[in-house]
């Protein structure tokens, strides 16, 4: 499978620096965006020094989160030991193509991007606050968009010891074209205006030179940096029967394959230079299954969520069937007369058992047999089983005593009960 690659970088039209760096290593088909942020240009030394220690890992044979984890450590390294770098720290998104699929490693609010079959897939998740608070469904990706603190991130290389690393993978085909981008781009363009410009550019050095050109003239606010990398190779053929067949004919368009969290992972690198998460392996693709924003997410939903709906709602008219078809003998507040519940004795789940005849026959009154059935909470499966019970009970007693009625009150106030529709 081979690559055809463009870049292009720019200050913007507001900074007076560029504090972007990226990797492009052709021959390792090796790729990242870096975006540095902190004071003093001392973005431009956590980007640079990232993009430099991932260079120099994957040459030593690290995988691609480990070379990532390295460039944590000297980010943060540097700086504590430099005042006037305190606090910086990078993002970085990398891809590294490995024979038929492009592995994605990321920490940030960079973005990774699949244009394939003329639509555009955002693959990576951002770690912003503002993406946090879309997550949560506390802002519309509208109001993300726009919003003054987009800019602020929620994990990124250098500000801690730690790091966690978002991996995922990409089956890849002919024609397909990944795109990686500092938010210099991304919040100056919507996707579906950086959809139209890889539309219309055939060539990647084309197209990325027109999308840092958009972004400066949608504003320029921040450093630009683009890499689009198109694949070009001999899968073709391999996908049309796949879909021909039928199999697989709508794949995933990206596979997150997890987070990767240094601190408890193995030693261990089983993917050439991409490390699975810990305690994944072969599992990993089977755990990860949702690719992030995969097309068509609505039909999805429905062909995954309906089952998943029919089957809880028939679990839940099962135990609501058994809670409230359960009928059970015991006595007032005072022990003194027989009650009928309804429900099972104490309650079951949010079923709490309900009075359904306070009758006047006295405990006092029953045989020591039919006293015991009501202070061990004789239980009925059937409402007509149960009245012809305690019907019996009532006569029992009023061959004895006066005539017995008895009163049918409504269920107890303090006893609610919660019934799914
Ligand atoms: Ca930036």
């Amino acid at each position: 499978m081979k690559l055809k690659v463009g870049v292009a970088t720019d200050v913007g039209r507001t900074r007076t620096a560029n504090e972007d760096s990226f990797l492009r290593d052709d021959k390792g088909q090796t790729f990242a965006v870096a975006d540095g942020m902190g004071g003093h240009r001392a973005g431009d030394v956590a980007s640079a020094t990232a993009v430099d220690v991932v260079t120099r890992e994957l040459a030593g044979g690290a995988t691609l989160v480990e070379a990532i984890v390295a460039a944590n450590d000297e980010v943060f390294a540097k700086a504590q030991a430099n005042p006037e770098m305190r606090g910086m720290g990078t993002t970085v998104t990398s891809v590294l193509f490995d024979g038929e699929r492009a592995l994605l490693a990321h920490v940030g609010d960079s973005r990774g991007y699949l244009w394939r079959d003329r639509a555009l897939t955002q693959v990576t998740e951002d770690h912003s606050l503002v993406e946090e608070l879309v997550r949560q469904g506390r802002l519309t990706p509208e109001e993300a968009a726009v919003h003054p603190q987009r800019n602020i991130v929620t994990r990124a290389l250098g500000v801690d010891a730690d790091v966690l690393v978002d991996t995922y993978e990409i089956d890849l085909y002919p024609g397909d074209r990944l795109l990686l981008c500092s938010d210099g781009l991304s919040s100056m363009m919507r996707d579906d205006e950086i959809a139209a410009v890889l539309r219309g550019d055939a060539d990647p050095q084309a197209a990325a030179d027109a999308l840092v050109d958009a972004a400066n003239r949608a504003g320029g606010e921040d450093n630009i940096t683009v890499l689009v990398i198109d694949v070009v190779g001999d899968r073709g053929k391999a996908r049309q029967k796949a879909v021909a067949a039928g199999a697989d004919a709508e794949p995933p368009a990206a596979e997150k394959t997890g987070e990767w969290d240094p601190v408890d992972a193995p030693e261990t690198g089983d993917t050439p230079a991409l490390a699975q998460p810990p305690g994944t392996g072969a599992g990993a693709k089977a755990k990860a299954k949702a690719a992030p924003r995969a097309r068509r997410p609505l039909r999805r939903a429905l062909l995954w969520g309906l089952p998943f709906v029919v089957v809880i709602g028939v679990a839940l008219f099962t135990l609501r069937w058994y809670a409230r078809s359960t009928y059970h003998l015991g006595t007032d507040a005072k022990r003194d007369v027989v009650v009928l519940y309804r429900g099972v004795p104490d309650g079951f789940l949010v079923w709490d058992p309900t009075v359904e005849e306070r009758t006047e026959v006295r405990v006092a009154d029953l045989t020591e047999a039919d006293a015991n059935d009501v202070r061990s909470e004789k239980r009925f499966s059937s409402e007509s089983s149960a009245r012809r019970y305690v019907n019996r009970l009532a006569e029992s007693t009023s061959t004895t005593t006066s005539p017995t009625t008895t009163t049918t009150i409504q269920p107890a106030a303090s006893a609610p009960t919660t019934a799914p529709a």
